[in-house]
Order: structure tokens, then C-alpha cells, then sequence
């Protein structure tokens, strides 16, 4: 498909999209977008997260060659790489890796120190939109680990749903799992994930904004600290 000819579906035509998909498991998803939009499809896995690893497990079967990115934001756990370097292992992969038009050191001296503190909003837009803007240029659709579960902010996640932020479909096959059926998947099928898990740490981001969660909150709650902040502005 040529971007091109990409144009904004209306909320009917999604309707329709997600009322076909209701029942469809997360491969049959995948599966219908890999046909649809075929190289013009990515999957976004930050190595941080079971979602993502359980979809690049279920898209490398599906489709051998889709193409996987992250981003490096000069601010990820060393286990995190760790990860992906199993991964590529495992599943013969070259992840594509897309990293910020500016380092931390540019960042400190325009914007001073530690920015992830006074106003991650500008650091999160420097360090992952602008970055993911690039990863999903010339794409017509992507893939996405967002569940409905994880967050107050992703209660309403479809499917299929178009992303008006970066102009292109988001594919979210995992939108109606729960955390604990991502695990029995991820244990099912031998998935490697990030060891930082097993130590209190359901949502890994950066170094700088991620901390353990305690009992009885949500798998969010330990990204960005003590800030009203729980979504770095990809999806929202
Ligand atoms: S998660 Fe924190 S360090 Fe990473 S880009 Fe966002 S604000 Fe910056």
C-alpha cells in the first residue's frame, strides 16, 4: 500500500473493522493486519514490557519478516537490552533501532539538568514522539502492546484504531487481555521478557522515570515517579 493513500477511516468504518475482529484472537489479528498492510505494517516493541514480547512472538510466526523497531532513548536499563539481544537470538531478528535527534548531554545544556524531573512532557516528546515520528514514517499501520487493563487512560482501546498523532492505523491485538493472560502466553510459549520484572517492575521505561510498584497498584502506577504523568504521549 502507498502511504499516500492513507486516508483517516471514519468512526463508522472502524466500528465495522473492530465489530469483524470482536472475537478474533490476538494472531488472527495480526494475521488480518500482516495481509492487509503486508511491509507497510511495523511492530513497536520497547523490550520493556510482556506485551510486546508476546506480540513479537506471535508476529515473527505469523510473518517472519515484519519489521520490528524501538526506540533507544539514550535512558534504558541495561536488562533491557539484555532482552533484546535474547530476543534477536531466539527469534533471528535485527530489531531497527531509532534514537533521538539529541543526546542527554545536548538536553542538559538547553535544557539544564535532569529535565525528566521538571517537565518530563518535553523530555518524553524529545526522547519518544519526535523519535517514534521517525520510526513510523512511510508506515500505513502498527503494532501496538496496549491493553485495556493497564491504565485508567486505556480503558476504551479498539483493535484497530487510527492514530491521529502520528497519521496511520494502530493495530492493538492484545487490547482485550489482561496482564495475567499476557504471563500464561509468555510462559506457554518459552517468551523471553525482561528480567526487571521478576524484580517489581511491571512497566519498564527509562531509567531516570521508572521505579517498583507496590502491592494493589496499577502496573503504571511506578512510571514518572510521584507526577500525575502515565503515558509518555505515544498514545494519547
Ligand atoms: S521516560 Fe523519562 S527520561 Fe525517558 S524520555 Fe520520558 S521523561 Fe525522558
Amino acid at each position: 500500500m502507498a502511504v499516500q493513500e492513507l486516508q483517516k477511516p471514519t468512526s463508522e468504518e472502524l466500528d465495522d473493522l473492530n465489530a469483524q475482529l470482536a472475537n478474533s484472537t490476538p494472531q488472527e489479528i495480526i494475521q488480518w493486519a500482516a495481509e492487509k498492510y503486508g511491509d507497510d505494517l511495523t511492530l513497536a516493541c520497547s523490550f520493556g514490557g510482556i506485551s510486546g514480547m508476546a506480540l513479537l512472538d506471535m508476529s515473527v510466526k505469523i510473518k517472519p519478516d515484519i519489521e520490528i523497531f524501538y526506540i533507544d532513548t539514550h535512558f534504558l536499563f541495561p536488562e533491557t537490552l539484555k532482552t533484546r539481544d535474547v530476543a534477536m537470538a531466539k527469534y533471528h531478528i535485527r530489531p531497527v533501532e531509532y534514537q533521538p535527534g539529541i543526546t542527554p548531554q545536548q538536553q542538559a545544556e538547553q535544557f539544564g539538568d535532569e529535565l525528566w524531573k521538571r517537565n518530563p512532557d518535553l523530555c518524553c516528546s524529545m526522547r519518544k514522539v519526535e523519535t517514534n515520528k521517525q520510526a513510523l514514517a512511510g508506515k500505513a499501520a502498527w503494532i501496538t502492546g496496549l491493553r485495556r487493563d493497564q491504565a485508567s487512560t486505556r480503558r476504551d482501546v479498539q483493535p484497530v484504531g487510527w492514530d491521529e498523532k502520528f497519521g496511520l492505523y494502530k493495530i492493538s491485538p492484545l487490547a482485550h487481555w489482561d496482564e495475567k493472560r499476557v504471563w500464561q502466553y509468555i510462559f506457554e510459549n518459552d517468551v523471553p521478557y525482561n528480567p526487571l520484572h521478576d524484580q517489581g517492575y511491571p512497566s519498564i521505561g527509562c531509567t531516570n522515570c521508572t521505579r517498583r510498584v507496590g502491592e494493589g497498584e496499577e502496573s503504571r502506577a511506578g512510571r514518572w515517579g510521584d507526577s500525575e504523568k502515565i503515558e509518555c504521549g505515544l498514545h494519547r
